[in-house]
């Protein structure tokens, strides 16, 4: 793992870029900066960047490996942070996800929230989910196809402990920005039909470091960026 023991020098600047470049996304659609949450995604990264991504008023944190998460999470002892699953979940690794997660945006199927339902403490507030969809039906990734999105959406908004909170999409990576535009207008629209069939979810999770701007025009509420913030990754 790169830069395990640094925090990169210029972080403070790439918070403060990717914030701006936020707001003006924000502006350019007619929306509320605030409306946007940044989720730095610290996998590959060190606790020291964690730590100083959090001293810079970094509220929100993505990771994808649960070994390196709990890791991360117990040596920083951040209280104050919301930490997000936003990797591939088995479906026998759903408790550290239930116990130590806020936030899972990458359910698609019904059998992994159900046992986050079931495992969720009692003391903890609902864990906030988001369905994962595979907008461009992509063998190689993830997700829920949008055709059977509704049925799992209702059988996920009936579980107890859970919060469903809207969509999530990793879309299918596109050099032309208009085409990758049309991807999260997609999922925007998922989201609007599940609203007309009475179920309203306020997140739409989209946008990465190369497409948050775009995400962002198009509805997103939850930017997860990584490489912008820290850095290249190893590996
Ligand atoms: C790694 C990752 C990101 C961040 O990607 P960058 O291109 O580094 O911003 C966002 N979302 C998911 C699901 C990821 O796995």
């Amino acid at each position: 793992m790169a830069n395990m023991l640094t925090a990169p020098q210029n972080l403070a600047d790439n918070v403060n870029n990717v914030r701006l470049k936020i707001a003006a996304a924000a502006q350019r659609a007619g929306r509320d900066a605030a409306d946007v949450r940044l989720v730095a995604v610290t996998k590959g990264h060190s606790v020291a960047a964690l730590r100083a991504a959090a001293t810079l008023g970094v509220e929100d944190f993505g990771e994808n490996y649960l070994q390196e998460a709990i890791a991360k999470m117990d040596a920083c002892a951040l209280e104050t942070v919301r930490w997000h699953f936003i990797g591939a979940l088995q479906s026998n690794k759903t408790r550290v996800v239930a116990e130590r997660f806020d936030w899972i945006h990458t359910v698609d199927r019904l059998r992994i929230a159900e046992r986050l339902a079931a495992q969720r403490p009692y003391h903890a507030r609902p864990l906030n989910v988001c369905l994962q969809v595979n907008l461009g039906d992509e063998t190689s990734k993830a997700g829920v196809s949008p055709a059977e999105l509704p049925a799992l959406a209702q059988a996920v908004a009936q579980l107890e402990r859970l919060q469903l909170r809207g969509l999530m999409c990793i879309p299918p990576v596109e050099t032309d920005p208009e085409r990758q535009r049309q991807w999260f207008r997609l999922l925007r629209h998922l989201r609007d039909e599940l609203g007309a069939r009475g179920l309203a979810l306020d997140v739409l999770s989209m946008g990465m470091s190369s497409d948050f701007e775009i995400a962002i025009e198009e509805g997103a509420t939850h930017v997860r960026v990584g490489t912008a913030l820290f850095g290249p990754r190893a590996g």
